[in-house]
């Protein structure tokens, strides 16, 4: 069946086409691994799962990359400010590498938790040195790129054309509209591959520069063609990387080996929090583990990123994402009731229903309307093991982890539930303690803060009880 995918460097919905039919060749921009990433962060990795699943589930093999950067992402992405690395470093009271490790770890772990299929070669930057620094002397010597007193920059004048993906006009810009003016670039959008690192950095390694770190944007082009070659199918990332990221990263890659490392280019729109976007001043960046305290987890999650097409912005409130939780439940318990069914179903109204959805999926991944025909299946009245194989067909691309329901259920065998929200095992360790001090007017206020958080609360011979009120 025919794939179509939107490709940002063509601004239009593209009939997918593979370099060779074997294998396709996915490079995903990874992490920048200096603080918790945040559930926008993910939205971005679950549409690559997404794609990943999508083309497995046409049959096709992959070879996927993705890069962790543990050096060079300035705190503006257009190469002015501090290294992040170094300043949560500093924050922290660690090294930079120290940060790197705790980070990459607790990134991994959520993208378990995710149900996300990993990737063939995840790669960190800091091994990809020597690569990098080849690139630079590349680029050098096709003529690409200049040396200043802070760096080696990359020349974008040389290039036939600049932007390629996005509509930026760069001629007739003020300099420093988007960068900070510096009097020793020669155009106000060149930017820094290769960065003179000052005394007191810790990141940095020999080059005919004198010591120095990659610029961020060099790591995806070097890594690219190491593990990919100069030419593959598809890149992906988020839609902030269109401006800067990506750009620099086509401009390096023509500079070095005169073409666009990839034929199609994937971006994910950003998820914004009550309409607005996601910032520490407004307190409103969440992690999973801030969701799993509220009793949602993470693939309810996901499954709330499938209300929205990846090409769309997903304005994230909690109580959308509470009903995505309470539709996971669903979802679970229409499983397992079609698995435990003996009635027979007509294979093909089956057939119809997973073509349906092969069409959705392989229309440049349209997740809501594929969702809705999981959900006619998983609504279907006749009980039959042939209805949840279909769901467990569709959740190959769903990456819901169906099959393993039973781990996820909250309640245990004596009906209790099994992991209470960090908020929620708070209040009912208070109140224990008010019932031991027999402080009766405290324990019922706190058996009212149950009730107003949705658990019921009863006191039973052997100790407490919590119901959910659903
Ligand atoms: P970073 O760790 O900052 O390099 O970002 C990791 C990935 O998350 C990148 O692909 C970003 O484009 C993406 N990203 C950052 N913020 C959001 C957001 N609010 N919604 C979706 N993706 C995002
Ligand atoms: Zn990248």
């Amino acid at each position: 069946m025919e794939i179509k995918i939107y490709n940002t460097l063509t601004h239009k919905e593209e009939e997918f086409i593979p370099i060779d039919k074997k294998e396709i060749k996915i490079y995903s921009c990874g992490p920048t691994v200096y603080s918790y990433a945040h559930i926008g962060n993910f939205r971005t990795y679950v549409f690559v799962d997404n794609l990943r699943r999508m083309f497995k589930y046409n049959g096709f093999n992959l070879k996927h990359v993705m890069n962790i950067t543990d050096v060079g992402h300035l705190t503006s992405d257009a190469d002015t400010g501090e290294d992040k690395m170094e300043k949560a470093a500093k924050k922290e009271g660690k090294n930079p590498y120290e940060i790197a490790d705790f980070y990459t770890k607790a990134f991994m772990e959520d993208m378990k938790k995710l149900n996300i299929d990993m990737p063939n070669i995840i790669s960190k930057a800091t091994d990809n040195i020597p690569e990098m620094l080849e690139m630079v002397k590349e680029i050098m010597k096709n003529g690409y790129a200049y040396e200043t007193s802070k760096g080696i920059y990359f020349d974008v004048s040389k290039l036939e054309k600049y932007p390629v993906l996005s509509n930026n006009k760069v001629e007739g810009q003020e300099a420093g509209a988007r960068i900070d003016v510096d009097e020793e670039k020669k155009n106000p959008y060149d930017f820094a591959i290769w960065i003179k690192a000052p005394e007191n950095h810790i990141m940095k390694w020999d080059s005919p520069w004198g010591k120095s770190y990659p610029g961020w944007h060099l790591e995806c082009s070097a890594m690219g063609k190491k593990f990919l070659g100069t030419h593959f199918d598809i890149h992906t990332g988020g839609i902030d990387h269109v401006p800067i990221h990506h750009e620099n990263e086509i401009a390096q890659s023509k500079g070095a080996n005169g073409e666009i490392p990839a034929n199609y280019w994937m971006h994910c729109e950003f998820l914004l929090v009550d309409g607005g976007k996601m910032s520490k001043s407004l307190g409103n960046i969440y992690t999973l583990k801030d969701l799993k305290d509220k009793g949602i987890e993470p693939l309810a999650y996901k499954l709330f990123c499938f209300t929205s097409h990846y090409r769309n912005k997903l304005n994230f409130t909690f109580e959308g994402v509470k009903a995505s939780q309470k539709a996971l439940d669903r979802l679970r318990e229409g499983y397992a009731k079609h698995l435990e069914g003996k009635e027979n179903i007509d294979n093909n109204i089956l057939e119809e229903y997973e073509n349906r959805f092969h069409k959705a999926i392989n229309d440049d991944l349209n997740m809501p309307l594929a969702m809705g025909i999981v959900w006619e299946v998983v609504k279907i009245n006749t009980k039959s093991e042939k209805i949840a194989k279909l769901i467990e067909k569709f959740d190959e691309v769903m990456g819901l982890d169906l099959k393993n329901y039973k781990k996820y259920l909250k309640h245990n065998e004596n009906n209790e539930i099994k992991d209470l929200p960090e908020e929620i095992q708070k209040i009912v360790e208070q109140r224990k303690k008010a019932r031991e001090e027999k402080n009766w007017s405290k324990s019922d206020e706190l058996r009212d803060k149950l009730k107003e958080k949705g658990y019921l609360v009863k006191d039973m011979p052997d100790g407490m009880k919590l119901e959910e009120i659903k």
